[in-house]
């Protein structure tokens, strides 16, 4: 191949460089280059190693994939017709009636050594076409077979094959519905703002107080690059409510914490834990987070059926990209938590200058991770970024009477209690995660 490339190089320069060169010699240098370019396009293509087939077998194998083609076409248009009729009311039952047109909907079937995937879209979510080809190809190899798209009115139908045996994730027992699509929704929402503002400061001016200037509405009012706040459309904390719920099964998500020294303070609105080594890191698909701190809001800001809980914890994870994924732990009030023993001491003389505090493992923040809610978010607190990958786990721990007292204490006088009221869905897709559940 090198010797091939300087002899063609070689024939190049001789070109360019000699206008004494005759035209026979010109002609023979095209000829060695057009020689060299069709055997690399050549060697582009996929080998066959199959000895070529009489005249008959090859009408035979026409004929069997016109007919093959028949059926998936006949498949392809019964199910098109299926989508498109109940496309957005099967979906109505269960979720806020303005959501389902924006929702896409796909199926995924499999027939002999094809995949068949049949996705309806709105047509600005028409590009989730493309991250789910592009999860199935980058990420399990996956052979596209085929790939195509028609729109109907406001309507996308896309039709995508690809064979089963090159797909890392298996069959489609494998590949649920509902995972393809929470995918696609971690891409779409988490690409509308890569998230690189850091949460406010201390001394803060904003409050969470009913008061139209410096309370939850009016945050926006406050710093033009808190705008968001109050305009955003994916703004947190919601409403963790059944109805919005999605069951699903997912096995894409790792925690690998590790102890590192850490420091405690007041930031005025919470009391903050920040790890100054490496504490670990979060894996959300293959998308990788670091610990950075966690804080804790009283009462807790997401609610569950409309149950506000005593306490939330909030773990902050950065990617090397800026993205922010937060995981969000309920409590109730009962036995001590044993992370918030081990800092009473450092609580109870917090400032507002960092205080080390030593070794901290984030392991010892215990929680049950088997089941837990996924929906993409922000920062619930000024400047309130989108963006942010929520995990709010769905076991509620406990808290005793003191530690709440403790933490209170710790922050701002009018910050005792500091969470932002629950903040309109706007039809984002809410997931639930159980173990249980295989395949729905
Ligand atoms: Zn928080």
């Amino acid at each position: 191949m090198t010797t091939k490339k300087n002899k063609m190089d070689q024939s190049l320069s001789n070109t360019s460089q000699s206008r004494s060169v005759d035209r026979k010699t010109i002609e023979k240098n095209r000829r060695i280059q057009m020689k060299a370019l069709s055997s690399e396009l050549n060697a582009l293509l996929p080998q066959t190693s199959r000895a070529p087939l009489t005249l008959p077998d090859q009408l035979d194998e026409a004929a069997n994939y016109i007919k093959k083609l028949q059926v998936n076409m006949e498949k392809m248009t019964e199910r098109k017709r299926k989508l498109a009729a109940t496309g957005s009311s099967s979906m109505s039952s269960s979720v806020d009636v303005s959501v389902p047109k924006r929702l896409p909907k796909i199926e995924i079937q499999e027939t002999g050594s094809i995949l068949h995937i049949f996705l309806v879209t709105s047509v600005e979510h028409k590009f989730i076409f493309y991250e789910i080809i592009s999860v199935l190809s980058d990420e399990s190899g996956a052979e596209i077979t085929h790939a195509g798209s028609s729109t109907v009115d406001d309507t996308v139908f896309h039709t995508l094959h690809c064979k089963v045996e090159d797909c890392d994730y298996g069959a489609s027992s494998r590949i649920s519905e509902t995972q393809l699509l929470h995918f696609a929704g971690i891409a779409i929402y988490a690409s509308i703002s890569l998230a690189n503002d850091a949460e406010a400061d201390d001394e803060t001016p904003f409050t969470y107080e009913q008061n139209p200037e410096k309370g939850p509405e009016g945050w926006s009012k406050i710093n033009p690059h808190w705008k968001v706040c109050n305009n955003g459309k994916l703004q947190s904390p919601i409403d963790l409510t059944n109805a919005r719920v999605s069951l699903i099964h997912d096995e894409a998500w790792r925690r690998e914490y590790k102890p590192a020294p850490a420091v405690i303070m007041n930031r005025g609105h919470d009391v903050m834990v920040s790890w100054k080594g490496d504490a670990g890191k979060l894996t959300i698909r293959e998308m990788e987070f670091k610990l950075v701190q966690c804080h804790w809001h009283s009462p807790s800001e997401h609610t569950v059926n409309g149950t506000r809980y005593d306490l939330e914890l909030h773990m902050v994870h950065t990617s090397a990209r800026g993205r922010i994924a937060v995981i969000g732990v309920l409590y109730k009030l009962g036995k001590p938590n044993e992370f918030l023993t081990r800092l009473l001491d450092g609580l109870k003389t917090v400032g507002k200058e960092e205080k080390d505090l030593g070794i901290v493992d984030p392991r010892t923040i215990r929680f049950q991770t088997k089941k837990f809610y996924r929906y993409i978010g922000s920062l619930t607190v000024p400047p309130c970024t989108e963006g942010v990958i929520w995990t709010v786990v769905k076991r509620v721990n406990t808290i005793s009477v003191e530690q709440i007292a403790a933490l209170r204490n710790a922050v701002d006088d009018g910050y005792e209690t500091n969470s932002r009221p629950v903040q309109d869905t706007n039809g984002r897709p809410v997931w639930f995660f159980d173990p249980n559940i295989i395949r729905v």
